[in-house]
This record gives structure tokens, C-alpha cells and sequence, in this order.
């Protein structure tokens, strides 16, 4: 296994929109381990695959890291999400340093393939919904800061550059 470099905003990949998974071979599975430990690494809850620089619809979720059980979604469709939302924070890891607070479904159902090409439905409610959606929406070339208003965008820009140079 190896740890991938992570894209980071506004890495072009990021704004793509990714394609499905016809092959599911050795090439997938060695993807998916690397997806795994760089997500682990970097103490995610999420990664979708255009985050390392993969424009495929595929994405990883653990819920609780310290007792690992990733989830692999391959080829997602959400199924069912609720009309009813929450506002809750949420961070990227393209987007270091950052949290923002969107409003995002409640419960939200989503077919996809595993690992194996299996297709399962996974229904989440609450967090783990909105990291479900949160990662969906990378695949379609979406980030967190599409949710935000113009003006709200534009001030996490300053932070953002300011954590970088601050890191540098
Ligand atoms: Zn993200």
C-alpha cells in the first residue's frame, strides 16, 4: 500500500466530473488499499477517488476509524435523500485547515458496487449522511464550497490561503 498525494483546492481534477468503473481488476484493488491508507493517514472519515487525482466515481467512508470498517462505493447513485436538512460542520481534505457549516439531508440511501462489483444500498442518517453526500458530490465535480454563497466563498478563500502560507 502507499499514501497517495492528496489534490488540494482549486486543483483543476476537483471541478471534474469523474467517470464510472467498468474494470473491476487487480488495478482497482490496489487503488482502493492506497485510497484506504491515505484517507487513514491523513484522519479522514471520507475520500473520493478525483482527491488523489483519480477521476473515477469511486469513494471511501469509515465511520469510526479507531475501530476500522471502510465502506468502498464504486459507481454511487443516491437512492433516497430526506427533505428534511441539518446544518452541521463538515471539513475536506482538499481543503486543509478549513470548516464550514451546510445544510445537508438528515438520511440519505445510496446504491453503489463494492469492491468486488456487488452492488449493496447503504442507508445513513445524520454525520455519516452528510459524509455521504459531502464525498457524492466530489464525484460530480462538486466541493463544499459550491454550498456556500458568494460572499461566505470568498472569505474561506482568505483563510484557506492563509493557512497554507502559514504552513509553508
Ligand atoms: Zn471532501
Amino acid at each position: 500500500m502507499a499514501i497517495l498525494r492528496v489534490v488540494t483546492y482549486p486543483d483543476p481534477i476537483l471541478k471534474k466530473k469523474c467517470l464510472s468503473v467498468t474494470e473491476f481488476n487487480t488495478e482497482l484493488q490496489t487503488l482502493l488499499d492506497d485510497m484506504l491508507e491515505t484517507m487513514y493517514a491523513d484522519n479522514g472519515m471520507g475520500l473520493a477517488a478525483n482527491q488523489v487525482a483519480v477521476s473515477k466515481r469511486i469513494f471511501i467512508m469509515d465511520e469510526n476509524p479507531a475501530t476500522p470498517n471502510p465502506i468502498f462505493f464504486i459507481n454511487p447513485e443516491i437512492v433516497f435523500q430526506s427533505e428534511e436538512l441539518i446544518e452541521e460542520t463538515e471539513g475536506c481534505l482538499s481543503f486543509p485547515g478549513i470548516v464550514v457549516a451546510i445544510k445537508r439531508p438528515q438520511k440519505v440511501v445510496v446504491k453503489a458496487q463494492d469492491r468486488e462489483g456487488r452492488e449493496f444500498l447503504c442507508e445513513r442518517e445524520n454525520y455519516p449522511a452528510r459524509c455521504l453526500l459531502h464525498e457524492y458530490d466530489h464525484l460530480d465535480g462538486i466541493t463544499f464550497f459550491d454550498h456556500l454563497s458568494a460572499l461566505k466563498r470568498k472569505m474561506y478563500e482568505k483563510k484557506l490561503l492563509k493557512y497554507r502560507q502559514s504552513t509553508m
